[in-house]
């Protein structure tokens, strides 16, 4: 079909007096550029002026790219202002519609463009309506309806770029194809948008590539580095690659822990694209991947995805070929993981493609053959790798319509196989269930709530535990299997899903041949057992009369706070108690934690919960106590006298325990993991709302008094360089009252060495002695639970030996060493396994007795008394709840602490050894940090008086 003039007449002088007003400033520009100009010796490989869409023909009426951004596209990268200035200058164009769907922490906008021939801009609502119907068939009247749809509708691709904001090309490539579809005179260009609806999120964050241009700006001269090495290519700590709390956004795409994510899936939710495609880069050695990736794929995936894969496949080879460029397929990138964007992408049945070009840094490079690589070609691979893609959707637009509709009607079937309904019951942590629930909502899953109690049948919930009949009450979420989002609710909410028999032998080939896994990311992500909430599934589909779920604004927790009471109390069950216990303790208000349950009124409060007495505050309590609420959402409740209506304490005793105002340092700059120090700052900072310091290394050193908690994330690398200079400064501080909290690596390097710190051990260095651990294990498990027989006591005198307590015997022929070596090749890959709670202890309160645990790497922990572990990994045989958990990984994990904590003279250390708050999103294990910050200074350590 012809297309007529790109741009309206009367739009024209609007769009010249817009050029007038940029040319000025460009001019500027340039002249200040020339002292970075490249010097003219330099050999020509420097420059790579190959046009990118050679045969373009474009609209002259239309800005160029390189008239908006001042510098040749592909010359340098474009940052978040330039490439905003290009779209909103082709967003004049009747081709192209602009949109925000979000802002990023830093408050830059996040857009996608909306690109279609006028024609199809004219009636935008009705195609967006008539493939939601495809996507969701109920609202199909007829199967003609369908064929209409799929013979009269364009087929939507999303294209998403630069998710790692160090990973430069996808965006500027974005620009280069918006202006190529935009301002291309060409036939079968308006052909091409007469077929399709593309819409381009040409910055899928902003925030870490404004961050990495920043940085290797700094590093650039008059002459180019090609030194891969050099700054002016690597930048520094933390890089670009996470956005602003240095979450990895190709991670997030199932948790929705950022803006940027929660945006961009509505987007989709709302567009139902048939094409998802996302723009990275990879090693500066490398040449060029796209799909079909390789096993193991996620069960949910859709068979009719590998037919697609290799239809695009064979079109972007070819387009590569045409320059003879480098590429491959079927290496390195996995498909079991669904939150990246081409797997996420998939889960909504759409064909999910990754593009991974050679990184350059955004200048040009030399690579190991000698070859040099520009910024400009690995912008046009990706260029060329958007047209190919988007070509081969538009030639095959009603084929794909075809299976799309296909995926979904397969979705809407019965599916005996799986699990078909998942239960959450409302327990009391309502918070936390709702953001469980938001987070599965923003993604297009159907959520009902019962309305009536009703019993289920042949449940199993996240312990693994199975149950023949349960009764639930109204107000239970359930989330059918059988809506038109099946794969995605399967890929987000199955406990247990399972690699194939196929992928499973060869990866047990390449650990023992080679000594690596070929899993790409974690094993297991099961969101509730992440949020730590109690759930389960039957295989036969649960039917109550329901409600659709909706989402609630945050209440202030909706209890009148009475003025003259004895008391007042917040339980510790609900989330909101984090927020409110920073709150309060920010505000000077005097709080204190119970060490055993109570009841206000009646209602029974949990360890944990806040108890705040009024003749220990000032007069303005109520005052706080009203903006505690507010800003928590937690209900506040008033004891009107200190006496206890039963045999619990009464409350102006001894049980209940003064808190201190936390003054938190949290470590941060290089070396520290960015993905481990930003999961906690997030934790503290959004989560809790607390105010921290972060500190740098070169601190450490100084004066510590002023904090009185100190946070040691994981880090890059060794941790020795980090703590020799620091070590003794930081023993002082401890003893003088301070909370150590060390993850990961660096909690591993205490427990490796007479630090003075801890005497964890991990269990490498002590192969020797795990008898002794073994015992101590299960002396632990055993205290306070000794029956008492009075007749063994008083007549006849008989010891009571906890079973498991004698288990110091060789393990196999091997010796213990080489054995201990053999298993740690199965280490675990991001498995989720049970842990068992101490709940007497303060750092555990708010906890279950058992949760799921998220687990990656080959620490493992040792602990005896007087260490004490209120957190421990089961044991091997009943451990593995989600993932692959080899049973040599299990038998060197089992019975082992996840935390420890030892007092030490006024202080205490505390050893993590995982991420508490992996991603973000393991809300589960989270409260254990937050625990160890707002509880651990006043339970934990000795204070001075005031
Ligand atoms: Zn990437």
């Amino acid at each position: 079909m012809r297309f007529p003039q790109a741009l309206h007449p009367a739009r024209a002088v609007v769009l010249a007096g817009m050029i007038l007003s940029i040319i000025p400033s460009l001019a500027s520009h340039a002249i200040a550029q020339t002292s970075l100009a490249e010097p003219a010796w330099l050999p020509s490989a420097y420059q790579y002026d190959k046009p990118i869409y050679p045969d373009a023909n474009y609209d002259e009426q239309i800005p160029a790219p390189k008239d908006l951004l001042g510098f040749p596209l592909g010359s340098r990268p474009a940052r978040h202002a330039q490439i905003e200035r290009c779209f909103q200058a082709w967003a004049k164009s009747e081709r192209l519609t602009l949109v925000t769907h979000g802002f990023t922490y830093e408050h830059r906008p996040l857009y996608h463009a909306i690109i279609t021939s006028p024609e199809n801009h004219a009636r935008i609502d009705a195609i967006r309506s008539a493939i939601g119907a495809l996507a969701d068939p109920r609202k199909l009247s007829s199967d003609a309806e369908a064929e209409r749809i799929i013979r009269q509708t364009p087929a939507i691709a999303w294209l998403g770029h630069s998710i790692h904001g160090d990973e430069l090309s996808g965006a500027d490539a974005a620009l280069a194809l918006a202006y190529y579809l935009v301002a291309s005179r060409r036939d079968d260009v308006a052909e091409l948008l007469d077929n399709l609806v593309v819409i381009i999120d040409p910055m899928l964050n902003p925030d870490g590539r404004d961050r990495f241009i920043t940085q290797t700006d700094e590093f650039q001269g008059t002459v180019p580095s090609l030194d891969t090495n050099s700054m002016q290519h690597a930048g520094r700590w933390p890089r670009g690659r996470t956005n602003h709390y240095y979450f990895d956004l190709n991670r997030d795409w199932i948790l929705g822990v950022n803006p940027e994510t929660r945006g961009r899936r509505a987007v989709i939710v709302r567009w139902n694209p048939q094409l998802v495609t996302d723009a990275h880069e990879m090693g500066s050695d490398d040449t060029y991947l796209f799909y079909p990736p390789r096993a193991p794929f996620n069960p949910n995936t859709s068979p009719l995805l590998h037919k697609w894969w290799k239809t695009f496949a064979d079109e972007q080879g070819a387009a590569f070929d045409a320059y003879g460029w480098s590429y491959y397929t079927r290496e390195w990138a996995d498909f079991w993981y669904p939150g990246y964007t081409d797997g996420w992408g998939a889960m909504q049945s759409a064909v999910g493609i990754l593009y991974e070009q050679a990184g350059t840094g955004g200048r040009p490079i030399r690579q190991s053959s000698g070859a040099i690589l520009t910024y400009r070609e690995a912008v046009h691979h990706h260029a060329v790798s958007s047209l190919s893609n988007i070509k081969t959707l538009a030639g095959h637009r009603r084929e794909v319509l075809q299976d799309f509709l296909a995926q979904k009607r397969a979705a809407l079937a019965a599916d005996d196989a799986r699990p078909a309904t998942f239960l959450f019951p409302p327990g009391p942590n309502t918070t936390r269930t709702r953001a469980l629930l938001d987070n599965l909502a923003n993604q297009g899953i159907e959520i009902e709530v019962a309305t009536s109690a009703f019993s289920a049948k042949n449940l199993t919930n996240t312990l693994g535990e199975t149950a023949e009949q349960r009764d639930f009450p109204a107000g239970t979420y359930l989330v059918q299997r059988r809506q038109p989002r099946a794969a995605l609710a399967g890929a987000l909410l199955d406990f247990d899903p399972r690699m194939s028999d196929e992928f499973l032998t060869s990866e047990r080939r390449e650990l023992e041949t080679r000594r690596r896994s070929r899993i790409y990311d974690i094993t297991a992500w099961c969101l509730p057992m992440a949020a730590g909430l109690e759930a389960y599934w039957t295989k036969k589909e649960v039917h109550v009369t329901h409600s659709a779920y909706a989402r609630a604004e945050r209440s202030d927790g909706g209890l009148p706070i009475t003025e003259h009471a004895y008391a007042y109390a917040i339980d510790s069950s609900d989330d909101s108690w984090e927020r409110a216990a920073a709150f309060l303790l920010q505000a000077g208000v005097k709080v204190r934690a119970a060490e055993r349950r109570f009841n206000v009124a009646d209602r029974s409060f949990p360890t944990g919960s806040l108890l705040i007495r009024a003749h220990e505050n000032d007069r303005d309590l109520t005052k706080r106590l009203r903006q505690a609420a507010e800003f928590s959402g937690a209900a506040v409740y008033s004891a009107a006298t200190a006496r206890s209506s039963d045999d619990t304490p009464d409350l102006g005793g001894q049980h209940f325990l003064l808190l201190e105002r936390p003054r938190v340092a949290l470590l941060s700059g290089s070396p520290t993991s960015t993905n481990s120090m930003g999961s906690l700052w997030h934790a503290f900072d959004q989560d809790l709302g607390l105010g921290i310091s972060l500190i740098d290394a070169a601190a450490l050193r100084g004066d510590l008094r002023r904090y009185n908690v100190i946070v040691l994330p994981s880090l890059f690398g060794s941790a020795e360089r980090l703590l020799a200079p620091v070590k003794s400064s930081l023993k002082q501080w401890v003893r003088g009252g301070g909370t150590l909290i060390a993850i990961g690596n660096v909690a591993a390097k205490l427990a490796r060495e007479d630090s003075g710190l801890s005497a964890v051990r991990l269990r490498r260095d002590m192969l020797d002695d795990l008898g002794k651990y073994a015992s101590a294990v299960a002396l632990e498990r055993q205290a306070g639970r000794t029956p008492v027989a009075p007749r063994q006591v008083w007549d006849t005198p008989t010891e009571h030996v906890p079973p498991g307590a004698n288990l110091d015997k060789p393990e196999t022929e091997l010796n213990a060493k080489a054995l201990d070596e053999w298993r740690r090749i199965f280490s675990p890959v991001g498995v989720i396994v049970r842990g068992r709670v101490n709940q007497d202890h303060w750092l555990a309160w708010g906890l279950p007795a058992e949760l799921p645990l998220h687990c990656s790497g080959n620490n493992v922990f040792l602990a005896k008394y007087p260490v004490q572990a209120p957190l421990r990994y089961a044991a091997p045989t009943e451990l593995r709840l989600s993932g692959l958990l080899w049973p040599e990984a299990g038998s060197r994990l089992g019975d082992s602490a996840y935390v420890t904590v030892e007092k030490l003279s006024r202080g205490q250390v505390l050893l993590l050894a995982q991420e508490p708050n992996f991603r973000g999103a393991w809300a589960g294990t989270r409260r254990l940090l937050i625990n160890a910050v707002l509880l651990g200074p006043g339970c934990g350590t000795s204070p001075p008086a005031p």
